[in-house]
């Protein structure tokens, strides 16, 4: 069958790899749609480290069920989780698996799903009452949902997310769903004008607007009560320490790409919760699906692009050349 590989950094090709046959407790999925985030863009400039070439790539996936059970009919539309846990280490022992210490995401250390078909085992499979192009969007919108749930975010709260990249848009709008008073911040108006459809009820540009007056004003001179980093930058690390109010939770989504420092004397004095976040748990796919199901989400807004299996590699050269102009692009795999 057919799949889009990387050979190397920025060197893809339509290889014809060996059919797919279920393990044990799997079920046969026909690859519909799959999606193209962030993480993808850095493993085509070759500055995924976790990634060992050639790989085929995909961890978005919408699907069809090829071969079904009784709770799975065949031909009904599903997304998947395209993380593995290994039940033995800390963060699984701990219940976290999203977390796990050998996880192996599809795309990423192991293949992923741009190819024909592909067999995931049944507890990885979700199912909603949405279209193919939601359920595209369901894995990428956890991680923001689920560094939402890191902060513990409830309705009384007021939140800030840095970026509004595809991960920053899930926890505006996980933020949102939960009813709390959400603030986008980005350079990009673009960008800002999704996070308002999204449920951010205030945008700051940080190329235009002060960032800690306008923060000062929105939340009464207190400060949000939640930050979420979802850049990866560190003087936005450093911000989100400085803007949160006293006691308040900030979340690091993104990864920085190189060491940043801090004055520490704000984590004691303020008595911060400074917590990590990291892929997603089951109930972060259904907590997304439910939102999605409401129809809150820019659906199509959202989306920058949708193309052809063929096209992906041409896509990505473009992508890496101006990152600003896409946030998810879509593949048409079947
Ligand atoms: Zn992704
Ligand atoms: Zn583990």
């Amino acid at each position: 069958m057919k799949a889009f590989r990387l050979e190397a950094p920025g060197a893809p090709v339509l290889a014809d790899i060996p059919d797919v046959r279920p393990g044990a407790g799997e079920t046969l999925l026909r690859v519909k749609l799959v999606g193209f985030c962030g993480t993808d863009l850095n493993t085509w400039r070759g500055r995924n480290p976790m990634v060992i070439f050639p790989r085929v790539l995909g961890h978005e996936v919408a699907a069809e069920v090829v071969c079904g059970g009784a709770d799975l009919p065949v031909g009904s539309s599903v997304t998947i989780s395209p993380y593995t846990s290994c039940g033995a280490c800390p963060a699984c022992a701990n219940h976290r698996p999203n977390a796990c210490q050998r996880n192996q995401t599809m795309g990423v250390q192991r293949d992923g799903a741009m190819t024909e078909y592909i067999s995931v085992p049944r507890e990885n499979i979700y199912t909603g009452n949405l279209g193919l192009t939601e359920l595209c969007l369901v894995e990428p919108l956890t991680v923001g949902f689920h560094a939402v749930s890191r902060g513990r975010v409830t309705a009384q709260d007021t939140v800030a997310v840095f970026g509004c990249g595809g991960v920053g848009l899930g926890a505006i709008a996980g933020s949102a769903f939960r009813g709390a008073t959400t603030i986008a911040i980005d350079m990009d108006d673009a960008k800002l004008a999704i996070g308002a459809k999204a449920g951010a009820k205030h945008l700051i540009h940080t190329g235009r607007e002060d960032l800690h007056a306008r923060l000062q004003e929105i939340t009464s001179g207190k400060g949000p009560d939640v930050i979420i980093e979802a850049i990866g930058l560190p003087s936005m690390f450093r911000a989100a320490v400085e803007q949160v109010a006293f006691t308040g939770r900030v979340v690091y989504v993104g990864y920085a790409k190189e060491p940043v420092s801090y004055e520490t004397r704000l984590f004691v004095q303020k008595e911060l919760d400074i917590l990590g976040s990291r892929n997603a748990l089951p109930e972060d796919f259904r907590e997304v699906i439910r939102m999605l199901e409401s129809g809150m989400f820019p659906v199509e807004e959202a989306v920058s692009a949708v193309i052809a299996m063929e096209d992906a590699g041409g896509m990505l050269a473009e992508w890496s050349e101006a990152p600003e102009r896409f946030t998810k692009i879509i593949i048409a795999v079947s």
